[in-house]
């Protein structure tokens, strides 16, 4: 009996995750064919402002499995009107192939949902569900509990442990934008998106006015980091107002400090490679805070902002020695936009406006504070900046005493 695979999805747009864990199934399951087919229109998610068309993704999608033999490209759904329902395709490919044993293919996030999917209880009579997974514990306890579930109502469950290159479509679409995806989707793909002007990668982000880099900044954040960035840069624009900073450049910086922080940990080790970066044992070992150095290159490389802005946010995590005004008016604002709260915060507040130094030092001691306390690693960066700020205090310390002498 022939097995074929059914891999549905947005592919907005298709990488190499895809493909790995296409080929994972294929081999898992022994499967004769494995069908790739992108919906018209995804009936649990919507799809984002910047979606490549329907026969784009298609087009995508070809290009990517073109290399793999045994994996197609449908446009069963795309000719469908409506919500691509999965239970329908299945219904269609069960008149095309009546004597195949047909695999339905999810990722866990589908599979531990499956219940709440149209007629998912005629889906499994017809067909076997194939369970991409990466075998997390996090994940195992749930995965375990809902197949014991849908067994009890007949279901037929393989797990295929598939260790996917860890991105998603959402994440690739920022990582076009900051001209570094190459790493993750097949070279067919790449030229495609960059032929055809998909995802923004057509535009040009350098010196972009301030509501238009607004828009663009809302739209690479998570959702939930938004009001944090608008925050700060609301806080940076006051700070530069009272320490007679560039207010353009506080808010440019402002708006730009958090730019790479969506992507996690292996992401941004892929940036710095993709820009040619070096990094230190720190940065290696502790990928999150790189998202200060990548978001800097991603200012200057993408958005074309000016040195001042670039390295306001380059030291807006760790701090530095001998910061300049912008750069201790980002760090500040970071730690006490409006959205923060933690104790302490009031206080940073109230220093931020009459004692500037004053303010990065408490943020800085509060940050070192909080580290030790959670025994995690302190940044070269912030130990060298605490030391120059106590050096700075002995300095004019020892010039007091020296006026007083004199006096
Ligand atoms: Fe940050
Ligand atoms: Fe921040």
């Amino acid at each position: 009996m022939e097995r074929i695979g059914i891999y549905g999805g947005t592919f907005n747009p298709p990488h190499l995750g895809h493909m790995e864990a296409a080929c994972q199934a294929m081999k898992v399951l022994k499967l004769d064919r494995l069908l790739l087919i992108p919906d018209r229109i995804a009936p649990h998610k919507k799809m984002p402002a910047d979606s490549a068309s329907g026969q784009d993704r298609l087009a995508m999608l070809s290009l990517a499995a073109a290399k793999f033999p045994g994996i197609e490209v449908s446009d069963l759904e795309l000719r469908r009107n409506g919500p691509s329902y999965t239970y329908e395709t299945v219904e269609q490919l069960r008149t095309q192939y009546p004597q195949a044993e047909l695999y339905l293919l999810m990722g866990t996030d589908m599979f531990l949902c499956f219940s709440a999917w149209k007629r998912w209880e005629t889906l499994l009579k017809q067909t076997c569900l194939g369970v991409l997974y990466r075998g997390d514990p996090g994940e195992q306890q749930a995965v375990e509990q809902q197949r014991v579930a849908l067994q009890k109502k007949g279901a037929r469950i393989e797990l295929v442990k598939n260790q996917a290159i860890p991105t998603s479509s959402t994440e690739l679409r920022r990582l076009l934008v900051f001209r570094c995806a190459g790493e993750l989707l097949s070279p067919g793909v790449l030229q495609y998106i960059e032929a055809h002007g998909l995802y923004g990668t057509g535009r040009d982000y350098r010196k972009l006015p301030m509501e238009a880099l607004e828009q663009v900044v809302v739209s690479l954040l998570k959702e939930s980091r938004v009001a944090h960035v608008l925050g700060c840069r609301d806080t940076a624009v006051e700070l530069a107002k009272r320490w007679g900073a560039d207010v353009a450049d506080a808010a440019r910086a402002g708006l730009l400090h958090d730019i790479t922080k969506a992507l996690d940990g292996p992401v941004q080790l892929l940036v710095c490679r993709a820009y040619g970066v070096e990094l230190d044992e720190f940065s290696r070992e502790n990928p999150k805070t790189l998202h200060a150095l990548t978001g800097s290159l991603v200012a200057e490389r993408i958005f074309g902002e000016n040195p001042a802005v670039v390295a306001a946010i380059r030291s807006h995590t760790t701090g530095k020695p001998a910061m300049n005004p912008l750069e201790k008016i980002i760090y500040v604002a970071d730690y006490m936009e409006p959205n923060r709260d933690f104790p302490g915060v009031e206080r940073l507040r109230e220093l931020a406006f009459s004692d500037l130094d004053g303010a990065l030092r408490l943020g800085l001691e509060m940050t070192l504070d909080m580290l030790r306390r959670q025994r995690r690693e302190i940044s070269p960066a912030s130990q060298e900046a605490v030391q120059y700020l106590y050096q700075q205090d002995d300095k004019s310390a020892a010039c007091d005493r020296k006026e007083q002498e004199l006096c």
